[in-house]
């Protein structure tokens, strides 16, 4: 028998890329095209030709249709772009646009989402009917499953877990414009920020001596495993502020698996010793230990692989929307 399959597209900042996805989740042959004109009328031309590069696969049989992970705020069932900062729309009519090219069911859904999906569905959430996807990179993107269905909220800005607050009166200023937001503390940047703020106490350190905006966040978790004092002393407080992040969430919505995406949770083993102890003293009204925090299987490929998952199932939720 033939699985069915569908076209992914997980479209980024920079880039877009495409691909048939089967039903058992294995990506097929993928077709990436960077984006340098942001404007919605060429990210839609660029959009639309590599989903004709995709369609064209040997392996695109039975596809059922095509499902688009797009940053911003997304109204599902028209597939809009109501507000995206990256791109600078509002109001982007993505879902008709494409519509009106492919003679097949088109789905749109914010692509932190969709990558919530597709982990949900293919990997650390399966066999769970309450999941939480955290992405730790540039920010901290994210979902949330609940009793078996992701959550959209009243206006598709639930999951948006990287702006609650958490150091309001002592934190780093986020991109938002809040103070102490969980992603200004704990996502790859905030580790960068960590190491600043605790430079004087090191004043021998070589740990950031290189261009601010060439430092990642990896060479302070690969000095840190090295046991590099100032980067130590960077990853503690770190992780301490992730630990707390990690367990508003678990008062919010108790699920039984969070799972960390993005570059910072490559460091998997060495950050989730020091985390999982701090949640669990930080767990007061849900039983502790009952959730458990794991480094999420799919990678960079969640999104694409949500973003197929969405046009199997018709819809971001069971309800098809
Ligand atoms: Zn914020």
């Amino acid at each position: 028998m033939t699985l069915r399959t569908a076209i992914g597209v997980d479209l980024g900042g920079s880039h877009v890329s495409a691909a048939v996805v089967s039903e058992d989740g294995t990506i097929h042959g993928q077709h990436e095209v960077d984006l340098e004109d942001l404007s919605f009328s060429a990210v839609s031309a660029i959009l639309t030709s590599t989903i004709e590069l995709a369609l064209r696969d040997p392996d695109a049989k039975e596809v059922v249709g095509i499902g688009i992970g797009s940053p911003g705020n997304v109204e599902p069932r028209s597939g809009a772009v109501l507000y995206s900062p990256n791109f600078k729309w509002t109001n982007a009519p993505l879902g008709e646009t494409l519509r009106a090219h492919f003679d097949m069911p088109v789905f749109v859904g914010n692509d932190a989402r969709c990558a919530t999906l597709g982990e949900f569905t293919y990997g650390m959430g399966r066999g769970t009917r309450n999941f939480v996807l955290l992405t730790l990179g540039t920010g901290i993107g994210g979902g949330i499953v609940a009793d078996g269905d992701l959550i959209l909220g009243n206006r598709f800005g639930a999951g948006e877990v990287g702006h609650h607050q958490i150091r309001p009166t002592d934190g780093f200023i986020c991109s938002c414009g809040k103070v102490g937001c969980f992603e200004a503390q704990a996502s790859g940047t905030g580790l960068i920020r960590h190491a600043f703020a605790v430079a004087p106490s090191f004043p021998r350190s070589t740990l950031l001596d290189m261009d601010r905006d060439k430092l990642g966040s990896k060479k302070i978790r690969k000095m840190a495993q090295a046991g590099d004092l100032h980067a130590l002393a960077a990853w503690k407080n770190f992780t301490a502020d992730l630990s707390i992040g990690l367990a508003n969430v678990i008062a919010f919505v108790n699920p039984e698996v969070i799972a960390l995406g993005g570059g910072v949770s490559s460091a998997a083993d060495f950050m989730l010793d020091a985390v999982r102890g701090r949640v669990d003293e930080l767990t007061t009204m849900v039983p502790r230990g009952t959730t458990r925090i794991v480094v999420a299987q799919l990678g960079n490929d969640a999104g694409l692989v949500g973003a197929a998952t969405m046009a199997f199932r018709g819809g971001l939720t069971t309800l098809g929307s």
